[in-house]
This record gives structure tokens, sequence and C-alpha cells, in this order.
């Protein structure tokens, strides 16, 4: 079949099988010119299949030569439907995994149940005996609970409603929205599906089965972001989530720390990745964060974030005072954030091409999908 992207809202429907095997190809490449270091060599990610996940998945792969398991929840292909991005990244990363002689290992389904976790562990204990790492990379819109329950969570402000610009991303004008305040119902279920409970339930689960190596790490992912995405996001219930799952990493430490566990936060850049697309005004700000951060010759994607966190930040234990790694050191540097607010404050429909990296925001965007790689002919037939 040929296939074209049909983009829905902040969402392209379809993914090119050929192109997303070409974005984990240009993700490994750019690892192994890089280089390997010394660091653990059994690895599960959980959220593997895209955006930072991916991306970390590759970055301990070929950062450390490390055998992976990844967890990941995508659609296979249907009929004239295909499959999600996700799950051609992995079917890419496994083929190139294993031509390069690595382990690699996939598992798709619900990564918040228990049966996902036996599976996993059922895994670990057969090939690895013990895993030395974990990453907790998943970004849901939505938990099943134990007992059947389905939560969901919202990404809206805490306290008081917000309004500021915007971009209405199906017809790139700057449009003013505004936040409803999320109920507390509505924060603890955020807190439920993306804060720290899942995380520890995993770390709990591999312990209890004997299978968490002595002295491993485990490391989640957040966000704090500049002032202007504070209500949004920091202050937000997405920010409420993000403190639990801080609250967690000190937990599972202690909890844990006498068998040597340290957990992390690592916070991260904002980037183009299918979750954050989703969050009002942050595209915005990615927007014009890339014109900048391009400008200055700062910018990363996903596996240059991902890569100096393992084979930098990880491997020096370079983290600030609350113990978290700051790959959002580059983002939130003065030189950068004053021009970015200086560009918030100007920046309109009219002069939207001026301030803002857009074609930068829709190339990752389409790239996410394997669309808009130049070597890929995607006139050609392919196989869903
Ligand atoms: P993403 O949407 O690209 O990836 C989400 C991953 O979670 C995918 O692999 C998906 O398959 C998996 N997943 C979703 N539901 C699942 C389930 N029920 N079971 C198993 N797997 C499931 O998202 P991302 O932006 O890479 O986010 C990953 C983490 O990084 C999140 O914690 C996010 O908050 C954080 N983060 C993102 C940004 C950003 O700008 N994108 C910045 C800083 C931190």
């Amino acid at each position: 079949m040929i296939v074209e992207p049909k983009v829905k809202g902040f969402i392209c429907t379809t993914a090119h099988p050929a192109g997303c095997e070409e974005s984990v190809r240009r993700q490994i490449a750019y690892c192994k010119e890089k280089g390997v270091v010394e660091g653990p060599k059994k690895v599960l990610v959980i959220g593997a299949s895209t955006g930072y996940g991916l991306g970390s998945r590759i970055a301990v792969a070929y950062g450390y030569g490390a055998d992976t398991i990844g967890v990941s929840f995508e659609k296979e292909a249907r009929g004239k439907r295909t499959a999600t991005a996700g799950w051609y990244n992995t079917l890419a990363f496994e083929k190139f995994a294993k031509e390069d002689g690595r382990y690699a290992k996939s598992f798709n389904g619900d990564g918040f149940s228990k049966e996902m976790k036996d599976q996993v562990i059922e895994t670990i204990k057969k090939d690895w005996g013990e895993v030395e790492m974990v990453i907790y990379s998943m970004a849901a819109p939505r938990r099943t609970l134990a007992d059947g329950t389905v939560v969901s969570s919202v990404l809206k402000t805490v306290g008081t409603e917000l309004t500021n610009k915007s971009i209405d991303l199906r017809t790139n004008e700057v449009t003013e929205v505004t936040v409803p305040t999320a109920t507390d119902e509505e924060i603890q279920n955020t807190i439920k599906v993306m804060g720290g409970e899942d995380w520890e339930d995993w770390i709990r689960a591999l312990a209890d089965a004997g299978v968490l190596a002595e002295n491993s790490t485990t490391i989640a992912y957040s966000y704090i972001g500049p002032e202007v995405t504070h209500a949004i996001y920091k202050d937000g219930s997405i920010g409420q989530a993000k403190k639990h799952l801080y609250d967690t990493s000190v937990k599972l430490t202690r909890e844990y720390g006498e068998r040597g566990l340290r957990a992390y936060i690592s916070v991260n850049k904002a980037l183009v990745t299918q979750s954050s697309s989703a969050i009002p005004i942050v595209p915005l700000y990615i927007s014009l964060l890339y014109r900048v951060m391009k400008k200055e010759g700062l910018h990363e994607g996903c596996i240059e974030q991902m890569y100096r966190l393992y084979a930098d930040k990880y491997i020096r234990e370079e983290t600030d005072d609350g113990g978290m790694f700051r790959l959002d050191d580059w983002e939130l540097r003065d030189s950068v954030q004053d021009k970015v607010k200086e560009a918030w404050d100007k920046i309109t429909t009219e002069n939207l091409e001026e301030y803002c990296d857009i074609d930068g925001y829709w190339d990752d965007f389409y790239k996410m999908f394997g669309f808009h790689y130049d070597n890929i002919d995607y006139g050609a037939d392919v196989e869903l």
C-alpha cells in the first residue's frame, strides 16, 4: 500500500513503516558515532516505542552495549489501517539490534497490568537472571486499575483557569485558549495515571521476584519548564503527578537503599512527541524554543538528550541539589529563555514565521510518524 500522512489535530492516524525504520536507523547511527561507555548491560525500558523511551532504549543499547527488554502499548496493522509508529519503531529496533548482535525483546500490552509485569519478570528470570537498570518512560492518557476501574489523566490547571496564547495546529494560527481548572478528582486521577504509583509497582514486583540486581538504578522522566508554561505544566494537573513521581523516587531510594537501588528523576527538555503535542500552549512554546535553541546551536532531539543523559550525566552522577538529572539545563539557560520570553510577548499569527520554528515543529511531527525523510520513496508500495 502507499501510505500517506493523515493528520487530525495533534495526531497523525497513519504511520509509514519504512520511514519509522529510517527514524530508528538514524538514532542508532547517532549513538554509534558517539561511541560506547561503560554502563549497565541489562536494561528494561517501560514505554520504549516512541519519544524519550525509544531514545533511551537506543541510547543504552548503543551507548552501553546493553541488552534491552522494551514494553509498550501500540497497535498492529489491520486491513488498510497502518500500525502505529511505535509498533514499526519497535520492529525496526529489534531488527537492527539483532543484526548488531544485541539481545532485544519487546512486549506489547498494558504496562500498568499485573499480567505484563509477570510476563516481563518471567523473561528476565529465564533470559537474564537479573535486571540492572529500569527506565520508566510511560506516557498514557488513562490507566486501568487492578479492580477494572479506568481513570483518565487531564491536562488542566490547578486553582485558577488560565488564558494564554496557543497555536491552533490545524491552521498554524496563534489563538488564545482558556484552560479550565481540574477538579480534585481529576487531579487524583492524573496522579494515578502519570504519577509514581505504577513505577513503584514495577520496582516492587521486580524486587519481590528476586530479579532486581544489587546496586541497580531506576530512572523516570519529568518536565519543569519556564514560567510561561508553569500554570499548564509544573503547577497544573500533570505537574501534581510529576511531584508524586519525584516523591516516589525518594521513597524507592529509601526503601530499597539497603540493596543499593538508586531511583532518579531526569528532567528532560520540551520536545515534540505524541504526548507533548496534546498539551495546550506547549506546542507554541516548543516552536519558539526550537527557533532560539537552533540559532544558539543548542537544539537536541530525543536521541541527543538520551545519549547525553546516559553516556554523560548518569555516568558522572551529575544531579542537581534535589538529586535530579537536569537535561533541561540548556533549555532553561537565561540566554535561551530571555529570547523565548521576548518572542512569546510579540508572537501573532502574522509574525509566526519570524519568531517560531513552525516548519521545524511540523518536520519533527511528521517524522514521528515516519514521514518527511528525504531518502524514503513515499510513492512506493509498502507492506503494512
Ligand atoms: P510518548 O507518547 O512518545 O511515549 C509514551 C510511551 O508510553 C510509548 O512507548 C507508549 O507505547 C507507552 N505507553 C503508553 N501507554 C502505555 C501502557 N498502558 N502500557 C505500556 N506502555 C504504554 O511520550 P514522551 O513524550 O516520550 O514521554 C515519556 C516521558 O517523558 C513521560 O513521563 C513524559 O512526561 C516525559 N517528558 C516528556 C517531555 C516532552 O517534551 N515530550 C519532556 C520532559 C519529560
